[in-house]
């Protein structure tokens, strides 16, 4: 559903900016990378957040990468 909200709309916008010629395809083509950009970025939060987050060896929760863990307080 939400991609269809943020994907239709997009699909209009391209289709007026190849049809507007060569500045609608230059802006086309940023609009994408910028997209594709925003896109790794929030990919790379993903990334980051996998190894600063471990599971407990105790209670095997997951629990922030620190000294001690969040539930049941075992040192990590
Ligand atoms: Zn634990």
């Amino acid at each position: 559903m939400l991609y269809a909200l943020l994907g239709i709309p997009a699909v209009v916008v391209g289709f007026v900016l190849l049809a507007m010629g060569p500045i609608g395809w230059f802006l086309a083509a940023f609009l994408g990378i910028a997209v594709l950009g925003a896109a790794s970025v929030f990919g790379d939060d993903e990334e980051r957040e996998g190894p600063a987050r471990v599971n407990c060896p105790e209670c095997g929760s997951r629990t922030e990468a620190g000294e001690a863990c969040a539930y049941c307080g075992e040192p990590l």
